[in-house]
């Protein structure tokens, strides 16, 4: 490595891809990105762009949330959620308190084929050197570097001397495959089906995104979101580890679900599906990982680091890639990349995110008890305090902490 110009590699192009390449440009980082995908690449995803990814793509330029809201074919705003509990009864919980004029929307829904290509468009060339449709084979360190092997049309090139490797692979990294030391756990990775409909009926007229508990899907969920041109994304997801236990099979469950669940289905009777149901797993945030060694950093599901509850992974993949990319330069400063000089990039994300995840991982938990839900859901459904309290909860880590604190639940047993 010549002193301050180290060859960095990026393994993937998805949000923590691209993010990592964006932030390192920022600071005049030069860089190549690799993906065997050509884009615009379709991801199967629920396609819902949360508070976290507007806070972070804000960070990088302020300049592209607003003009993402002007681009009404492939983005449509989402100002809240909709929780239906397993008993039917739904509470809709904005995204924020109130909402003025002119503010900019919380979140998005955007198929993924749309998003990641618009962060694709932005790479900036002067630092990025991008190489699309190129799967990397082989990863090899030998000394303090990587040989790094890809096959594009066919012909197979060998990138030497990378001092640097970011896994920005996703779901079944071949960098974390070959040097993290974390293996699949079922009760840490959910299993996810999706599929794209056009004219479901009854959406929220702010887009709110639906999250529906139905008793024959638990502890699974079902989702509905909205997106541009009369098209939802709908889906269903539920950790592995019940999948196996209970044999269950997700897309016969979710069919079953949108002909004959008597709160869905009336809105399906003259939607169309296009194309096929689709699934991928994801790799859950709800235990600690190493996301670092010596050479190389794991950022968005290369390192799993999806919401257990919410299922969203884009603003982890994001922030992490906006991390990496401030580790990056600390290491370029100390002019090491060993993994003593690294971990700071693990400690960097876990004291900002892991005490959400912890939360995230207790709520998920809590959904197996389908009659406390029953029971918040209830109260909430009746006492307007309560549900500003809820969605005060989703911009608040600390009113968050609440959901895990017995007393919260007593006093709404106590207070009718
Ligand atoms: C069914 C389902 C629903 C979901 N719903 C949501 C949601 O609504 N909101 C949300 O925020 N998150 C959701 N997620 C999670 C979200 O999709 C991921 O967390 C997110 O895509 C992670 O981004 P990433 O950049 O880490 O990985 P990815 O988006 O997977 O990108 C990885 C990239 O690496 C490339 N790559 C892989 N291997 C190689 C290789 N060997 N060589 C070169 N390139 C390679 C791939 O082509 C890809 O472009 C969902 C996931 C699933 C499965």
């Amino acid at each position: 490595m010549q002193p301050n110009k180290p060859n960095i590699l990026i393994i993937g192009a998805g949000p923590g891809g691209s993010a990592t390449s964006l932030f390192l440009a920022k600071k005049g980082i030069p860089h190549t990105i690799i993906d065997k995908a050509v884009f615009p690449r379709d991801k199967i995803c629920g396609d819902a762009i949360s508070g976290k990814s507007v806070y972070v793509l804000n960070r990088l330029d302020e300049t592209i949330i607003p003009t993402f809201n002007t681009q009404k074919d492939t983005f449509i705003e989402s100002w809240g959620v909709k929780f239906v509990a397993p008993n039917g009864k739904a509470i809709d919980i904005p995204f924020k308190k109130e909402i003025g004029n002119n503010q900019l929307p919380p979140g998005f829904i955007s198929k993924r084929q749309h998003f990641d290509f618009e962060l694709i468009k932005r790479l900036d060339k002067n630092y990025a050197n991008f190489i699309d449709g190129a799967e990397v084979t082989s990863i090899v360190r030998t000394g303090n570097q990587f040989s790094v092997t890809y096959i594009k049309n066919t012909v197979e090139t060998t990138l030497s001397n990378i001092d640097l490797v970011v896994g920005a692979d996703g779901d079944r990294s071949i960098v974390g495959k070959t040097f993290a030391s974390f293996k699949k756990e079922n009760k840490h990775y959910c299993a996810g089906i999706r599929a794209y409909y056009e004219g479901v009926e009854g959406m929220h007229a702010q887009n709110f995104i639906e999250l529906h508990f139905l008793p024959e899907m638990l502890p699974g969920y079902f989702w509905i979101f909205p997106l541009p041109n009369g098209m939802a994304n709908v889906g269903a997801g539920m950790l592995s580890s019940e999948v196996s236990k209970r044999k269950v099979n997700l897309k016969a469950d979710m069919l079953n679900a949108i002909a004959n669940n008597p709160n869905i289905s009336a809105r399906f009777k003259n939607a169309k599906m296009q194309g096929k149901i689709q699934g991928w797993g994801l790799p859950l945030g709800s235990k600690k990982r190493e996301l670092s060694g010596d050479g190389f950093l794991l950022v968005g599901d290369a390192g799993a680091l999806i919401d257990p509850f919410t299922g969203e992974g884009i603003g982890n993949a994001l922030y992490s890639g906006m991390l990496a990319a401030d580790s990056i330069e600390l290491a370029i400063k100390a002019n090491r990349f060993d993994a003593a000089t690294l971990k700071q990039f693990d400690v960097a994300f876990y004291d900002r995110q892991w005490d959400e995840l912890k939360l995230s991982h207790t709520m998920q938990r809590l959904t197996k008890f389908d009659w406390l839900f029953n029971f918040v859901v209830n109260k909430a459904y009746k006492n307007k305090a309560l549900r500003e309290t809820i969605s005060c909860m989703f911009e608040d880590i600390d009113l968050r902490a609440k959901l895990r604190n017995p007393l919260f639940y007593f006093k709404l047993l106590i207070n009718d």
